[in-house]
């Protein structure tokens, strides 16, 4: 399970893999001019479906599909196209392939000029290959009505791009609970479940299906009996929902007085609502980077319009974390970078950044600006070392100097803090205390890379323990080090939110945790439920523990107390 709920609907089903095809090449002329033909042919196939795609949509998507339909007669790109299929003898698909990769790595030159032509290439390119291999395309766009979406995988971009409304359920084949698409999933209030391995090649668009994703059970065609066992469940469901809802108002407050601070994970605007009414104090987390995955640019006045927003949303509640842009690895932005090899361990986040200063310094200006009336802290991702969040502070330091030369007015005071979620800065989290004023632990990465396994994986699931000892170290390391540096510590990942991790969360003396807004309810009822002092004395036992299975039997005994405690107080 990601996010445990029930649907009961038809089923929208999408595959993205690749369309395969031979890269041999034609034996002669004539066999040249056939593939040339089928490639005239797929381009006016492409065409008819690009227009009709216009009829009925709105102008904003209207001016991508004319700036598609344009990119596919460029002159550069046909060309291209021709000469490797007639003199080079490509066949069609591999010449189309081809020749987009040339003009985009052209046009990577100046990646923020030409970001929405690489777009366009990408998805006109992945168009014609899909007519050419007759391989149908995981087309998204074609869900309008409310629907389970069983796929193969799903972009976190692709998610964003979709009416919540109309998503019912979400089925993956693929995929692990702190994977963006999980988190995107958790943060829209849609059950979803993953590692259901070939489930979107058994289930056929369009068909019933039935889903209970507290069990990770997804019901093909299922009886009537099934759906009325499935329909009572939600209902249920939904009534406990609404009796949560009443808590929100309620303090984080341990049965022993300690309160914890209960902040939000945001990805843009459209979270704020949701966080707000599930009683967030704060915004502990801010992924900046989706606000690139969607078609529009955001330039600065723009940013610090959405900044500025959300800062005050949320003045009477608490701060406003703003994580500058941490794009790479699974939050992949169309357009933005190069596919590499090895992309979690790539060009991501701050290391993205400073080497695109221009995109960079939009954003930090942006934060400043919107800084000018207080509460909003800045956060930078994915530091792994002393030296490079010295070059990231030194270049913010430019871009504020530049801010004060023209005038712009920011707080001058506001909070600078580093994510810990890279194992080499838990490590030399001492070093770094002394450089900035808080930490915010991400347990999804800082688990990804500290046991080696991908987090988005769900062969190797098994191994993704965020109670692993060599984190539980980690994460009693780096909050040691932030009490000796009196810096403020928060933890943002999704372990923080996490219902049967947040008892360890607390004893290892996390005070401060941000959450997918979805968890905060909750996580507000376990922690009122709970005594700091015993989970304190779990955390003890826990750090002396040598093996991640007695440690999640310790925690299933405690949490199975807390719930009797519960009950018997009900
Ligand atoms: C994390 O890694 O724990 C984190 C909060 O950042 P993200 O999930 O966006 O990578
Ligand atoms: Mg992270």
């Amino acid at each position: 399970m990601i996010f445990g709920g029930y649907a009961c609907m038809e089923a929208f089903v999408v595959r993205h893999s690749r369309p395969v095809f031979s890269h041999e090449r034609t034996k002669d002329e004539s066999q040249a001019k056939v593939e040339l033909k089928r490639y005239e042919e797929a381009c006016r196939t492409v065409d008819e479906a690009l227009h009709a795609l216009m009829t009925g949509a709105d102008d904003d998507r209207n001016t991508i599909l004319e700036a598609q339909c344009f990119m596919l007669y460029d002159p550069e790109f046909t060309s291209t196209i021709s000469h490797l299929i007639l003199d080079e003898r490509y066949n069609a698909p591999h010449a189309v392939e081809s020749a987009a990769s040339m003009v985009i790595d052209r046009l990577s030159s100046n990646v923020e000029m030409f970001r929405e032509n690489i777009a366009d290439i990408q998805d006109i390119t992945s168009r014609l290959v899909s007519v050419l291999t007759q391989e149908s395309l995981a087309d998204l766009r074609g869900l309008c009505r409310r629907s389970v979406i069983v796929a193969d995988t799903i972009l976190p971009s692709e998610l964003l791009s979709l009416d919540p409304s109309l998503i019912g359920a979400i089925c993956l084949d693929g995929g692990g609970p702190t994977s963006h698409v999980a988190i995107l999933a958790r943060a829209m209030d849609i059950p979803c479940v993953f590692a259901l391995r070939d489930a979107s090649r058994k289930v056929t668009g369009g068909s019933l299906v039935a889903l209970d994703a507290f069990q990770a059970v997804l019901y093909v065609d299922p009886d009537e009996d099934t759906v009325s066992r499935i329909r009572k469940a939600m209902e249920h469901h939904r009534m406990q929902e609404l009796e949560m809802e009443e808590d929100a108002v309620l303090p984080a407050m341990t049965r022993d007085g300690v309160h914890i601070h209960l902040e939000c994970n945001i990805e843009g605007l459209d979270f704020v609502d949701g966080a707000l009414k599930n009683g967030a104090e704060g915004v502990g987390l801010f992924r900046t980077e989706f606000l690139l995955m969607g078609d529009h640019e955001y330039d600065e006045d723009e940013q610090v319009g959405i900044y500025r927003e959300v800062a005050r949303r949320f003045a009477r509640r608490g701060d406003v974390t703003i994580r500058t842009y941490d794009m790479g690895a699974d939050k992949f932005v169309k357009g933005l970078g190069d596919e590499e090899a090895n992309p979690a361990l790539g060009l991501r986040a701050v290391r993205f950044c400073m080497s695109h200063e221009d995109m960079f310094r939009t954003q930090l200006r942006a934060i400043l600006r919107a800084s000018a009336e207080g509460g909003i802290r800045i956060m930078f991702p994915m530091i792994s070392s002393v030296d490079e969040l010295d070059e990231v502070l030194s270049f913010f330091n430019e871009v504020k100097l530049e801010c004060r030369s023209q005038g712009l007015r920011f707080d001058e005071n506001m909070p600078v803090g580093t994510m810990i979620e890279v194992p080499s800065a838990a490590i030399t989290s001492d070093l770094l205390a002394g450089r900035v004023d808080f930490f915010s632990v991400g347990t999804n990465d800082l688990t990804q890379y500290t046991v080696a396994v991908d987090r988005g994986n769900e062969k190797t699931a098994y191994l993704y323990k965020e109670c692993h000892s060599a984190m539980l170290r980690l994460l009693d390391l780096t909050r040691r080090n932030a009490d000796a540096a009196a810096i403020d510590l928060a933890i943002c990942g999704e372990m923080a939110g996490n219902p049967d991790l947040i008892p360890l969360v607390v004893g290892l003396g996390y005070r401060r945790l941000s959450m997918n807004p979805a968890s905060l309810l909750p996580a507000r009822r376990l922690i009122r439920g709970m005594e700091c002092r015993k989970a304190e004395e779990l955390a003890k036992k826990a750090l002396d523990m040598t093996s991640c299975r007695d440690v999640e039997a310790l925690l299933e005994k405690f949490n199975a107390e807390t719930r009797d405690n519960e009950q018997g107080r009900h």
